[in-house]
């Protein structure tokens, strides 16, 4: 579960000070796909950002689990990301990609191997496990970025943008492929995007957010059928 309270969030000083985040209160229940969508420069990747703890809030409080995370360094936090730009280790295999986040945290050897062949069979990339990063095509690497979140068994997983370089028959692979990962793991996630149809078909609720504020936070259906506003409305296509 993931708790975001009066979180507010500004860049710059002085007269040049622009504020991002104006309020926010995000409640994200336990194992719930939480879908944040909004224009460009909302402010979601800084949103994300805060929760990663790769950056702080100006105000207000964030808890992951039962534990104010506030100040806690990134990789305390107990996260997992996965970005537009799926960086892997070029000069790693993939399995060594997959089991990287365990070998730092010195999950022992037997058990970190038997962790990579599952998560690697659940992403059906068993027979790339000795490849390169430079060896595979852009979906496979995007299943390895995948791997290597989910093998850290994280409490919380980010996602910003993470389908918008596939193109459009991969996206709605790799689309399918994500609800089918949550739905095995129920791993709780936020996940940020520009796209309609991964919004209503992902998310267990949508946050709409505009001018450093949630404007409307619900179910696709509630979104959909019961905008709050007329932007909320044109976001999501629906007829008011
Ligand atoms: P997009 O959909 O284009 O990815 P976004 O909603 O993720 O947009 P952010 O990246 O969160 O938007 O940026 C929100 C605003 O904050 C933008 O105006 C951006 O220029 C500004 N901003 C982000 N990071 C910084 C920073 N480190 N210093 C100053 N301004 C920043
Ligand atoms: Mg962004």
């Amino acid at each position: 579960a993931l708790d975001i309270r009066g979180i507010r969030k500004s860049f710059g000083k002085g007269e040049r000070q622009v504020e991002v985040l104006k309020r926010i209160d995000i409640d994200v229940k336990p194992g719930e796909f939480l879908i944040l969508v909004g224009p460009s420069g909302c402010g979601k990747s800084t949103l994300l950002n805060l929760i990663a703890g790769l950056d702080d809030p100006t105000e207000g409080a964030i808890r992951i689990g039962d534990r104010d995370v506030v100040g806690v360094p990134p990789a305390q936090r107990d996260i997992a990301m996965v970005f537009q730009s799926y960086a892997l280790y070029p000069t790693m295999s993939v399995a060594e990609n997959i089991g990287f986040a365990m070998e730092i945290r010195k999950v022992p050897k037997a058990e970190r191997t038997k962790r990579i062949a599952e998560v690697a069979a659940m992403l059906q990339i068993s027979h790339l496990l000795d490849r390169r990063p430079s060896q595979l095509s852009g979906g496979q690497r995007q299943r390895v970025a995948m791997g290597r979140a989910l093998a850290r068994q994280p409490e919380l997983f980010l996602f910003d943008e993470p389908l918008s370089n596939l193109d459009a028959k991969l996206r709605v692979e790799m689309r399918a492929e994500i609800k089918r990962l949550h739905q095995i793991s129920g791993i709780t996630s936020v996940y940020v995007t520009h796209d309609q149809i991964e919004a209503m078909t992902l998310g267990s609720r949508i946050a709409v957010m505009k001018d450093g504020l949630v404007q409307q936070l619900g179910t696709p259906d509630e979104i959909y059928n019961r905008p709050a506003n007329t932007y909320v409305a044109t976001f999501i296509g629906s007829p008011t």
